[in-house]
C-alpha cells in the first residue's frame, strides 16, 4: 500500500513539473477564419494566444511574444473542437452481439482507446458517452486514462450504465435459459432505482441514462421502429430527483411522443432520438429548458446496412420509414425553439461523427446554427460551458481547424487538419511549425 501511495506521489509530481513546464509555454494560432462557437459570422485572420492549456487573447492584431511557436492556420477555417452529445465509444464495428458475448470488458477497453483516438482526430475533443452494453467500467478507465494523457482521447462524460426495468434492455433473441450480460443497471420501483443511481453516483457516472422505451423488449409496430415503455411516472420522478440530488443530469432516450412527455413530466435534461416528437412537445421542451439530441446519422447507417453488422429485408423497410419519421420530426423541431445538439450515436464508425453536421443542414438546419449546435450549445447540455464550447480568452484551447468553409459548404467539416485538445497538438496537418 505505502509503495502504491509514493509511486502515485512520483506520477502526481512528475504531472506537476510537466504541468509548470507547459503553463509558461505560449503558442499563437494565426486563423485566416474563425467561428468562435457563438457568433453567426466567421472572423478573418485572428490570432489566438494559448499559455498552457488556456486561451489568453483572441484578437485580430496583437503583438506576437518573441520565441513563441506560431501555428500558420490562414488557410483554414479555425473552430472550437466539436462537442458530440451521444456516443457509445467502447462499442465497435462488427457483429453486435459477439462483442458483447465473446470479447472480455478488457478486450473491448483497448478498441475503446483506438476508437478514442479516431474520435478525436476527426476534430471531436468531448464526448457525453451513453453506455456500452455490458462493459464493465471500461468507459471510465479510458475516461480516467485519458485525462490522465495516457492516451489520446477527446474528454468524456459518461453515465457508466443506463437503468432500466426488468427486461427491457437485453441482447435479443436468445433462450431464456442463457444467462447474458447485463446491459444496463435493472430497477424497479422507486426504491430500487434510487439505489441504482446512488451506486452509480459512487462509481463516478458524469450523468445518468434512462431507457424510457424498448424494442429489445418489445416491437409495437412492424413497419415502424418502436418500443414499449418501460417506467411508471412515479419511477421515473424518483430516478430524476436522485440523479439531480447529486448534481447529475439525465438524458432519456426515448422514440414516441408519449415517452417524450412522460419523461418532461419527469423533469429530464435531455430528449435522445425522439423519433416521433410533436411540435407541441418540443414546444414544451423549449419552455422547459430541456434539450434535444435527435442523432439523426445512426438511424440512416443502420438502413444503409454500415452497422449492426448488416440488415435483414424487413429491417430494411422498418428503418426507411423510421428515418423518414424522424426527418419530419427533425424538421417540426426547426420551427420551434427547442434546443438541438449535436450527438451521432456512431458507435461503430468512430472518426464519421461530423456527417451528423451535414444531414442537420441537409434537413433544413441553418450551418451556422449547425456549428453552434456542435460547439456552445452542446457545451451548456453538457454543463460545461464555463470551461469550453468556444473560443474566448480563459476558455480551455479545444480547437480545430478545417480545410474549406463549413458555413458555404457543410462537408468541409469533415475535412479536420488540425487538433488541439487542452493546449496539446494532437493532428496537425495543416502547416508546419515554427
Ligand atoms: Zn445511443
Amino acid at each position: 500500500m505505502k509503495k502504491i501511495f509514493i509511486s502515485f506521489s512520483i506520477s502526481f509530481l512528475f504531472c506537476l513539473i510537466i504541468n509548470a513546464q507547459s503553463e509558461k509555454e505560449i503558442t499563437y494560432i494565426k486563423a485566416g477564419k474563425l467561428f468562435d462557437g457563438k457568433s453567426d459570422q466567421l472572423l478573418s485572420n485572428v490570432i489566438i494566444g494559448i499559455r498552457g492549456q488556456k486561451i489568453f487573447s483572441v484578437n485580430q492584431n496583437q503583438e506576437l511574444e518573441p520565441n513563441a511557436k506560431v501555428i500558420d492556420l490562414s488557410n483554414s477555417t479555425v473552430l472550437p473542437g466539436l462537442i458530440d452529445s451521444h456516443t457509445h465509444i467502447v462499442l465497435h464495428s462488427g457483429n453486435y452481439d459477439n462483442q458483447i458475448i465473446k470479447e472480455t470488458p478488457e478486450y473491448r477497453a483497448l478498441y475503446g482507446a483506438a476508437n478514442a483516438k479516431l474520435t478525436l482526430e476527426a476534430g471531436i475533443t468531448t464526448i457525453r458517452d451513453v453506455g456500452n452494453e455490458g462493459a464493465g467500467f471500461a468507459d471510465i478507465a479510458l475516461r480516467d486514462a485519458i485525462n490522465n494523457g495516457i492516451v489520446p482521447g477527446p474528454r468524456i462524460l459518461t453515465c457508466i450504465q443506463p437503468v432500466s426495468s426488468t427486461g427491457s434492455y437485453n441482447l435479443v433473441g436468445f433462450s431464456p435459459y442463457i444467462t447474458l450480460p447485463n446491459l444496463s443497471y435493472v430497477a424497479d420501483g422507486p426504491e430500487k432505482i434510487r439505489e441504482k443511481v446512488r451506486l452509480l453516483v459512487k462509481e463516478g457516472a458524469d450523468l445518468i441514462k434512462v431507457y424510457m422505451e424498448s424494442y429489445e423488449k418489445k416491437q409495437l409496430r412492424k413497419d415502424l421502429l418502436t418500443g414499449a415503455m418501460n417506467y411508471t411516472l412515479e419511477e421515473l420522478k424518483a430516478l430524476v430527483d436522485e440523479s439531480h440530488r447529486a448534481g447529475l443530469k439525465v438524458a432519456a432516450h426515448t422514440y414516441s411522443d408519449e415517452a417524450a412527455k412522460m419523461a418532461i413530466e419527469a423533469g429530464v435534461n435531455s430528449i435522445e432520438h425522439g423519433l416521433y416528437i410533436s411540435e407541441e412537445t418540443f414546444n414544451l421542451m423549449a419552455k422547459k429548458n430541456i434539450y434535444y439530441v435527435p442523432t439523426l446519422l445512426v438511424y440512416e447507417m443502420w438502413r444503409d446496412g454500415k452497422i449492426f453488422g448488416g440488415i435483414s429485408d424487413e429491417d430494411k423497410i422498418k428503418l426507411a420509414n423510421t428515418c423518414e419519421e424522424h426527418i419530419k420530426t427533425f424538421k417540426r423541431a426547426l420551427k420551434t425553439s427547442v434546443k438541438i445538439c449535436f450527438g451521432t450515436d456512431t458507435f461503430e464508425l468512430p472518426g464519421t461523427n461530423a456527417q451528423e453536421i451535414e444531414l442537420m443542414v441537409k434537413y433544413g438546419m441553418n450551418p451556422v446554427h449547425a456549428l453552434i449546435s456542435a460547439t456552445s450549445l452542446s457545451a451548456e447540455l453538457l454543463g460545461i460551458a464555463e470551461q469550453t464550447g468556444n473560443i474566448e480568452v480563459n476558455k480551455i484551447a479545444d480547437i480545430i481547424a478545417v480545410e474549406g468553409n463549413p458555413i458555404d459548404n457543410p462537408s468541409d467539416i469533415t475535412n479536420v487538419r488540425f487538433v488541439m485538445k487542452d493546449g496539446r497538438i494532437f493532428l496537425n496537418k495543416a502547416q508546419s511549425a515554427r
